[in-house]
């Protein structure tokens, strides 16, 4: 019987959810995995995938903060990879030699809009920050045919540098932009410190969407702000939950199923 070798890579990385997802997907479709969360510096990140692959690994979810260096130790890149210059899955194949990147996180956040019936088409959409997160999904939204695609940062410059990476996308500065907002999407980490608050005037209402990447046992510091405007609210489980089930099914070729992995994952936080 094949024991599939496969793990994450970041730093820091103890409290990665992916080992206790995978397992869950081992369980369910009865493939056999040794999934490990493995703590890299980015000095010996090239090194590590490398190695890993050589001794018959199968494959890496990559995160924080190398989901831009890991590229470099791959030998084939996915369209989206190539889009967006950064990967989170790498899979092995003829034997270690050749290595594949792909990025799930866009799809992910897809998938978990369609799972909670978020609209995107037509709708007027903010996304907060301009760091790896943002840029993974905005291709996947604009796809969809958004209204209006709005980017909003704390550092302007890097909001410029976003618009210069996707010329073919409309994105707007929040700044030009004055009509309703449908959904505010939080792609920062300014929740890490505790607490989350942000600088936008009008546009929200009581129907606006708040979707936060973050996520957390309890309810996230941004989604904390957004109740003072609405009730709809999600944090970023799902679009972990369904990134993993991407990367799962480039590994295996079998979609795992996701349902109750929500659970599962909060029982082992408690
Ligand atoms: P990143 O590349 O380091 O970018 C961080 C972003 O947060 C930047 O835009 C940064 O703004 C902003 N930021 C940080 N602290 C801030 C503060 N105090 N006030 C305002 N803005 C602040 O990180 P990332 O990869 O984009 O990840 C962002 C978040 O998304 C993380 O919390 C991560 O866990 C989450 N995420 C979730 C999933 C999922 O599957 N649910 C997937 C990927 C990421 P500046 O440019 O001004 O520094």
């Amino acid at each position: 019987m094949t024991i599939f070798k496969l793990g994450v890579v970041g730093q820091p990385i103890k409290h990665s959810l992916s080992p206790i997802i995978h397992q869950e997907f081992s369980i369910r479709t009865g493939i056999q995995l040794q999934y490990e969360a493995y703590e890299v510096p980015p000095e010996a990140l090239d090194s590590f995938i490398t190695n890993f692959f050589k001794d018959g690994g199968h494959g890496l979810n990559i995160t924080l903060p190398h989901k831009k260096a890991c590229i470099a130790s791959a030998h084939v890149l996915s369209k989206d990879v190539e889009l967006l210059s950064a990967a989170n899955t790498l899979t092995g194949k003829e034997g270690g030699k050749k290595i594949v990147a792909d990025s799930t996180d866009g799809a992910g956040f897809i998938r978990d809009c369609e799972d909670k019936n978020i609209q995107i088409l037509n709708k007027n959409i903010i996304i907060l920050g301009a760091g790896g997160a943002s840029q993974s999904i905005i291709p996947s939204i604009a796809k969809l045919g958004p209204a209006k695609l709005l980017v909003d940062n704390r550092t302007k410059n890097k909001t410029n540098s976003l618009f210069n990476q996707f010329p073919e996308i409309p994105l707007l500065d929040l700044d030009n932009f004055n009509g309703p907002i449908d959904m505010v999407i939080n792609a920062t980490s300014a929740g890490l410190a505790g607490s989350f608050d942000w600088d936008i005037i009008h546009g929200l209402d009581k129907e606006t969407i708040f979707y936060d990447l973050s996520y957390g046992p309890s309810e996230t510091p941004f989604l904390q702000w957004a109740s003072s405007y609405s009730t709809h609210k999600f944090d970023g489980i799902g679009m972990l939950i369904f990134q993993a089930a991407y990367s799962f099914e480039l590994w295996f070729d079998i979609p795992p199923p996701t349902n109750h992995i929500k659970e599962i994952l909060f029982k082992n936080n408690d």
